[in-house]
């Protein structure tokens, strides 16, 4: 009689003594056992008739397996034989919540990144990349696959894990100097202010979609100067004519004007194409940054003058413009001072960031900028808030540089965990630090594998140090040496209520043992640094979709506890919570220790009711600035704009005053980057409804707390 065995789809098979043969074997093979098994599936397969008539189903089948094996005392053969149905089922698992991850995409994109879009473009690459972190996690060994998926660590972009590498400060002048090729020809160098501004824009598109991060002008506003000075020339030629009826100085003043207007077209453009270029097949624009605030000549000046004055007009309607993210750097002795030659741009910075939320300010006087910036190398951030500086295998500076990839620590577990018992906790946060310098190292023998031509923008046109001399099947392995390798953290706050109660911004006790935290993360990283010969730097997690993940995760684990998984977010970084009322001073003096010390990148936020006006900001960055070591600083506020006809609303305005229109959109900063409220993920939509805004009065209570 034929005999049948249902497999899990529903279909029925004939019954194949030989492949349940093969199964036992493979479990013996695995424990490199060569005995002859015959008999023991000859035995299984007469047990398979005994108990069922007609047909079978495959997990009976296996059941019976292990059941045979068991009675035969075969119990070493019976382990490794569960192990491997164990791992059966978990990779199925994983498929069929591919399956629904997949089904839901078809919905609607998940949140990971606030500033992903929602069309049919964004959506097949969310389907593509699913696919590709279900790939990569099953491909990498278990060990580390587990500790993401636990929720222990945290593996950044994973879809990118065998792909590329996260983000870069492009050199622009140095590009444009020698032009580059985007891949169907040969762009020369400009000979005007309007094509290096558009090229401009082109370079960060071109090299977005080699990268899964963003990329910045590293040193934009010098980086165009050139570009002024040409322009200049030839307004002056063109016009040759008029200079001996106007005169030399009038002339300079006709041509100057002209001048000015082009660069101010120019500058607009780059704000127009940053906001609608798209990259990644169309699903975003590119995530960019732009570096600017230390001119080396008045042409470079001007530019950042007239781009701070074009961003802040906006879009068509006065929209608020979401990219560039632009980092303002402050120096005394440049800017800072009412005294120095270029304090008018640090004003005009300030002014901006009143009504436009950007820029972002840089502090190149705090010491571990300053250290650099003696040395002629100008720090630089980006709005991923990725800094890199420190170089062990090559030239210091962020120019042609960005991290390879971050791990993040679940930082708030491992509080838990110890108990209140800090020797516990020392000994699980050493632990966790070396797994992630594990998976770290596991990402770069991955990355290892590909060529220069796997990127061909950003490698195989020379923006990246270390891919001089490259040919096209070499290995990127000498751009992953200059790169960095960053050990995130999230939740320090929550860490500390866990370990003692209470979190940095109400006790002194916690503060300490906060820095202690981190700068036990950037010592192992130094450390490691030393070991490997490779850059690995202490990074402060901007963890946009993680923040609710992991506590999600913890509280399924362990419950609800009060002042830690008790809010739908664990809190970026090193920062006070968000919902903890407290001066801009004391806030400022709190997280300025902890700038210096995650040397992958640190932000603080400065959250501020209503529009600001610019000198309210001047007040708070200089006091910054001049009290602290503090370096890159946020302010931010809740931006509500009528997108019928661009009027600015307050905070509660369910309609605008001006058109009376109920099409408001809201804008907020979620990691250096600003983005458009409705996409925010759930986690960051709970934080954002917490933030509380920080006391702008005079009184220091820093040394009562
Ligand atoms: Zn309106």
């Amino acid at each position: 009689m034929k005999y049948y065995v249902i497999k899990r789809d529903g279909r029925k098979v004939s019954f194949d003594l030989a492949k349940i043969h093969n199964a036992i074997m493979r479990s013996a093979k695995n424990l490199n056992l060569a005995a002859d098994l015959t008999d023991v599936s000859k035995e299984v397969e007469n047990r398979i008739r005994e108990s069922y008539k007609y047909e079978i189903n495959v997990e009976q089948i296996q059941d019976l397996i292990e059941d045979t094996l068991m009675d035969l005392k075969l119990i070493d053969i019976k382990n490794s034989y569960s192990n491997y149905r164990k791992e059966r089922t978990r990779i199925r698992d994983l498929k069929s919540e591919l399956m629904d991850t997949v089904h839901n995409i078809g919905v609607e994109t998940d949140r990971d990144n606030a500033n992903v879009g929602n069309n049919f473009s964004s959506k097949l690459l969310r389907i593509a990349s699913e696919t590709n972190k279900w790939h990569n996690l099953s491909k990498m060994p278990k060990k580390l696959a587990k500790l993401h998926e636990l929720g222990d660590l945290y593996y950044h972009d994973l879809d990118s894990y065998n792909l590329t590498t996260n983000c870069l400060h492009i050199d622009t002048g140095k590009i444009f100097e020698n032009g580059f090729n985007t891949g169907y020809g040969t762009i020369r160098k400009p000979k005007r202010i309007e094509s290096a501004a558009e090229l401009s824009c082109i370079l960060l598109q071109a090299s977005q979609n080699d990268m899964f991060g963003g990329q910045s002008h590293v040193n934009f506003d010098n980086d165009m100067a050139p570009y002024v000075g040409s322009t200049r020339e030839e307004i002056a030629a063109e016009y040759v004519s008029l200079k001996e009826s106007l005169g030399e100085e009038a002339f300079n003043t006709f041509v100057q004007n002209k001048l000015v207007s082009r660069v101010r077209q120019a500058m607009q453009g780059i704000v127009y194409n940053l906001n609608t270029m798209h990259s990644r097949a169309g699903s975003q624009v590119p995530f960019s940054s732009l570096n600017i605030g230390i001119p080396q000549s008045d042409d470079a000046a001007l530019v950042c003058q007239i781009f701070l004055e074009e961003y802040e007009k906006g879009l068509g309607k006065n929209e608020q413009p979401i990219f560039p993210n632009i980092i303002f750097r402050v120096k005394n002795g440049v800017n800072r001072s009412t005294e120095d030659p270029y304090h008018y741009l640090f004003k005009l910075a300030c002014t901006v960031a009143s009504s436009r939320m950007n820029p972002t300010f840089m502090n190149l006087d705090s010491d571990f900028n300053l250290f650099y910036y003696n040395k002629g190398i100008l720090p630089a951030t980006m709005g991923c808030r990725t800094y890199i500086c420190s170089n062990i295998n090559g030239p210091e500076g962020p120019n042609r540089r960005g991290n390879n990839a971050p791990t993040t620590i679940n930082l708030p577990r491992i509080g838990i965990e110890a108990k209140g018992d800090l020797d516990r906790f020392w000994e699980l946060l050493d632990q966790k630090l070396n797994l992630a310098k594990e998976s770290l190292l596991h990402r770069y023998e991955v990355l290892k594998n590909l060529k220069v031509k796997d990127m061909p923008f950003v490698v195989g046109e020379g923006l990246m140090l270390g891919s001089e001399g490259l040919g096209p099947n070499d290995s990127i392995d000498p751009i992953l040496k200059n790169g960095s390798w960053s050990v995130g953290f999230i939740g320090l706050a929550e860490t500390l209520v866990a370990l003692t109660g209470k979190h940095h911004g109400t006790s002194l006790e916690a503060r300490e043992l906060g820095y202690q935290i981190v700068q036990c993360i950037r010592d192992f990283t130094d450390k490691t640094t030393a070991d490997t010969k490779m850059n690995w730097s202490c990074y402060a997690t901007p963890a946009e979709g993680l923040s609710g993940k992991f506590v999600l995760q913890d509280r399924h684990k362990y419950g609800i506890i009060e002042g830690v998984t008790d809010k739908e977010y664990y809190t970026n970084s090193f920062h006070i919570p968000v919902g903890f009322a407290i001066s801009i001073p004391d806030k400022i003096q709190i997280e300025a220790p902890f700038h210096k010390m995650c040397n992958a990148g640190h932000i603080s936020y400065i959250e501020v009711d209503g529009y600001p006006s610019g000198e309210t900001i001047e007040k708070i960055i200089t006091y910054a600035y001049e009290h602290s070591n503090i370096s890159y600083i946020g302010i931010n506020f809740h931006l509500r704009y009528c997108k019928s006809c661009g009027t600015y609303i307050n905070e509660h305005s369910k309609s605008c005053p001006d058109c009376g229109s109920k099409n408001i959109q809201g804008i907020s900063r979620v990691t250096g980057y600003l983005s458009l409220d409705e996409r925010f993920g759930s986690g960051k939509i709970a934080e954002r409804k917490d933030r509380l805004s920080h006391d702008g009065s005079e009184k220091n209570t820093y040394t009562s707390v």
